[in-house]
Order: C-alpha cells, then structure tokens, then sequence
C-alpha cells in the first residue's frame, strides 16, 4: 500500500544547503574518476593539529565517553571565556556561556530561543547560506539589507536604518563574511551598536572567521569596539574555521544570561550535550599553543593574494578584495546572456553548472547567497589546485567570447 506522507508546511520552502550540494556534487563526480578542481569546499584544507587530536585520543582512552553537562563541560566554557577575555577584553560569567554541535546549532538554538511567527530579523546581503533558513524555520521573517560591491559590501547604514520595525528582533553580522570576505568598519559596527540600543534588538555577530583576516588586526567585533552594547550582543564562534575543525561539531554562544538559559534548554530537548571527546579536543584548541592559528592564517593569505592576481587577469570579471575568510566572490555576470544557443547563461546557477560541466570546476552560485551577480571560490586548498582552476576558469570563460 502506498501513501502520501503529509510534510509540515515550514519545510515546503526549505532547500538543502547548496554549498554542501554542490560540495557533494563534486565529490561524486571525482569519485567517478572526473578530475574535479573543487573550489566549492566551506573548510579548511588542513588537518586538524596533532595536538588537538591527542586531545581527543585521551579522552577516549579515559573513557570520557559519557554524557557531559548540556551546555558544555565546566573547563571549555573557562577556556571560552578565556579567550573572549584575551582576544575581545570581554568578561563572561560561565551562566553567559553555551558549547553546541558547531556554530550552526548556536544560530539555531538563538532563532528558536527569540522568534515569534512574523517577527523580523535583518541579514545583510551577501549572508551566508543557512542565515534565512534558520530564522524561516523558528517562524521568523527575514529582511535583506543590500550591500555594495563597490564599497567593499559596506554595511548600508541608513538603508538599515529604514529597515527597522516594531517587530525586528535580531540583526546578523558576519566580519569576515563568508561569502565576501569583507570586514566591516568599527564606525558600521559603531552605528549598528547605537540603533540596536535605541530599538532593542539583538545583534548577533557571527564570528567564525576572526582569526582569519588579513589587516593585520587581532579579532574584534561589536562587542569588544561598543563594551556598553554587551547586554545586546549575541557571540557565536566555534572551532571549525579557526583550528581546521569542521568535522569535530563544536560551537559556542556568549551573550546574555536569560538568552543562554533559553537555548540551553531548546539544546537539552533536542541534541542534548555535545560530542563529549570533541570538547576535549577543542578545550585542547582554544587553551593549547596558538601558533597552527597563525601558520594556517599566513597560508590563506599567500592563496588569496594569489587567486586574487589570476583573477584580475581574466576579463570580465571584477573582484573585491576579500579582507578575511577564505573566499573570494568575483562578479561573472558581464558573461550572462552568452553561451550557444538553447544553452544560454541566464545566473549564477547556470554558470555554476556550465563551470561544473565544461571547466570541471566546482564553486557556489551567488544566489544561495542572495546575490545572483557572483560566484563563490574557496581558496582553502593548495596553490597548484587554485592556478589550474583559474586557469580552467579563464579558458572556459573565453570559449563563451
Ligand atoms: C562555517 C561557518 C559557520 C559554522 O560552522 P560550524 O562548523 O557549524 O561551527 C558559521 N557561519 C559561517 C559564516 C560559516 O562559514
């Protein structure tokens, strides 16, 4: 007998991340024995330090394999607020601190934690790829804030501005963005500060990349520039980007007492605790020695200086350069509307395909990022890889004339 499974109505607009689709993609595709340069990948290319996986391998070998506390165990949520107190000159009591299963369970756990159906949360654009469907699936509304390329993806102040309701409850940043790589300036973050006080909403500054920008400064964010908007800032950071840790699961949350009790909660009711040995691991990474953090930021640097001259040298295309992360996002659209006939390229999805199909490169279309101009290219993978996939860029770019 055959039936029809009746699927609730929050998921009949939720897509698939498609930055893990086409990393997915690829893989098959070279899996198959396709040779694939794969520039779609949202990690590191590094192995996570031996340090931290010896960590790990105690942990096991101790039998530090049982439940832990739900929000974390006492000396990671120590090594965090270690941190934030080194690196920001933040103070944060271990009730105002949460470990989760990667920095997307924080984000999950906070739109759970705040959003009423209908209330607003305001994500500039470029945003990264779950922002919407985590605020959509707490029943929240998201509001997009437009952003110009050619003021490097400045925050738009008076644009957001004008945004502002009676029912936004929450705005995300994310300095350095992924996609962009741009890092906004203190008096954005200044202004940002200044309206989220005067209408009392909850700035949630996603940190993942902070150690992993190229201006020369340590990390810093709303937070550390604004001290007295503290109470009004939500922290998410984690382990993946900063200590190559992706496949590990661990995030965190610093912010209000009142917002992690809450989430903490949503956290007991749905994962529970945090893969125990993973926290060994990361407490490992957040209070062992710092300098894999500076080896691995100088390797992105010389990539993205690299790809960023290959680039410049293909036609057609422009490109901010990226400040952190490790991204770029080029604009290819001065290439749509070309292609054979029947085959045209109308968006970024379509180029993501034909760069897929005819280059045998695999990067995201912008319009899993909210902006249909762009692509996006990882440079987190080695600099023989990125000169044959702007090679192959460039030569597939030019068969489109
Ligand atoms: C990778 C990433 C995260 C979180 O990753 P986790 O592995 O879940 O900690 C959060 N935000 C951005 C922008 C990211 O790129």
């Amino acid at each position: 007998m055959s039936w029809t499974l009746s699927l609730a109505e929050r998921v009949q607009s939720l897509k698939p991340s498609p930055t893990l689709a086409i990393n997915t993609k690829a893989k098959v595709l070279k899996a198959e024995g396709v040779d694939i340069v794969n520039l779609s990948a949202g990690e590191p290319d590094f192995d996570t330090p031996d340090h931290i996986k010896e960590a790990a391998i105690e942990a096991i070998q101790d039998g530090f394999t049982k439940y832990t506390p739900v929000g974390g165990i006492p000396e990671l949520k120590e090594a965090i607020a270690n941190r934030l107190g080194h690196d920001y000159g933040l103070t944060y009591r271990p009730e105002e601190v949460m470990v989760s299963t990667g920095g997307k369970q924080v984000l999950y756990n906070i739109a759970q934690a705040i959003l009423d159906p209908g209330d607003e949360v305001i994500i500039p654009v470029p945003y990264w790829v779950s922002y919407p469907a985590i605020v959509e699936l707490a029943g929240g509304k998201a509001r997009f804030l437009k952003s110009d390329p050619a003021r490097d993806f400045a925050l738009d102040i008076a644009a957001l501005s004008a945004m502002i309701t009676p029912k936004t409850r929450a705005m995300i940043i994310n300095s350095p963005s992924n996609p962009s790589g741009a890092i906004y300036s203190r008096d954005d973050l200044k202004a940002v500060a200044k309206l989220a006080l005067e209408n009392n909403f909850l700035v949630i500054t996603d940190d993942i990349y902070d150690q992993i920008r190229f201006d020369g400064q340590g990390p810093e964010d709303i937070a550390s520039i604004v001290p007295e908007a503290q109470d009004h800032v939500a922290v998410v950071n984690g382990v993946s980007k900063t200590y190559a840790m992706t496949g590990w699961r661990i995030g965190y949350l610093a912010g209000p007492e009142e917002l992690v009790r809450v989430a903490t909660k949503i956290q007991s009711q749905s994962t529970s605790n945090p893969n125990s040995i993973a926290q060994k691991a990361a407490l490992a990474a957040l209070a062992g020695p710092q300098d894999c953090v500076r080896r691995m930021r100088e390797a992105f640097l010389e990539r993205r200086d690299r790809i960023m001259e290959m680039l410049r040298a293909i036609p057609g295309i422009s490109c901010t350069e990226p400040k952190g992360a490790f991204y770029v996002f080029p604009d290819l659209s001065s290439y749509y509307g070309k292609g054979p006939a029947g085959h045209k390229i109308e968006g970024s999805l379509d180029m993501a395909n034909y760069l897929l199909e005819e280059a045998r490169i695999a990067a995201v279309p912008g319009i899993a990022f909210g902006d249909d101009r762009f692509m996006r290219f990882s440079y987190a993978t080695d600099l023989k890889i990125i000169k044959n996939g702007m090679d192959r860029l460039e030569a597939a770019l030019g068969r489109l004339g």
